[in-house]
């Protein structure tokens, strides 16, 4: 999981909930599209929960996102439309329903676990021989293997091979020197590509 840093809303949205609007009424041409295009890019790309890439191209015809509310909307329809409460997702299912997670295994289901608090990622670590993820605060570890189901194989599968292969390039780069931990961590932060933040986690501890 990666810590989101949420922007000033987009004009669209604010004057569609000024306006009385609905989000069961917000289609693309009423603020919507401008509202992924902002999530996606705030998000470099990546699902708010497991950091898979997320495409929307209306031009390309491809479209994987949706829009989750943190807070659920069945719960709370005043924050509907708040768009603090709004992030990108993936569509949360592998090997057509074999696995469910992110916001579909949590639906209605309330968690503390937010992306854009910074404290709750700075609990988050990954295991390097699993690629599980785990988080030093016991109710968000709940929340990541029981609600996001964050821990199911097909992602741990996928975080491990990332950081194998990370680490396979980080020999073959720098073959007989010690590595610019640094600099592949600057590039790393940014990057959009699936389950970059295992890599991030492994640099940060050793450049610690
Ligand atoms: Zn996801």
């Amino acid at each position: 999981m990666r810590h989101i840093e949420k922007q000033t809303e987009p004009r669209e949205l604010t004057e569609y909930r000024n306006g009385g609007g609905k989000w069961d009424d917000f289609s693309l041409d009423k603020g919507k599209r401008v509202l992924k295009n902002q999530l996606l890019t705030e998000q470099n790309g990546l699902c708010a929960y497991c950091t898979r890439e997320i495409i929307f191209n209306e031009e390309e015809g491809k479209d994987n996102m949706t829009v989750e509310h943190w807070y659920p909307r069945a719960r709370d329809e005043k924050r509907e439309l708040e768009y603090r409460n709004l992030l990108a997702v993936c569509l949360g299912c592998y090997n057509h329903g074999e696995y469910f997670h992110c916001d579909t295994s949590k639906a209605d289901t309330v968690i503390t676990l937010n992306p854009t608090n910074n404290l709750h990622i700075d609990t988050i670590d990954y295991e390097k021989s699993s690629g599980g993820i785990k988080s030093s605060n016991a109710i968000f570890q709940d929340e990541l293997d029981d609600v996001l189901n964050l821990n199911i194989k097909p992602l741990k599968k996928a975080r491990k091979t990332r950081l194998f292969e990370f680490r396979k390039y980080l020999h073959k780069k720098y073959p007989n020197k010690t590595a610019n931990y640094q600099k592949e961590l600057n590039k790393w932060r940014n990057l959009d590509v699936s389950h970059n933040m295992i890599v991030v986690k492994y640099l940060e501890k050793k450049i610690r």
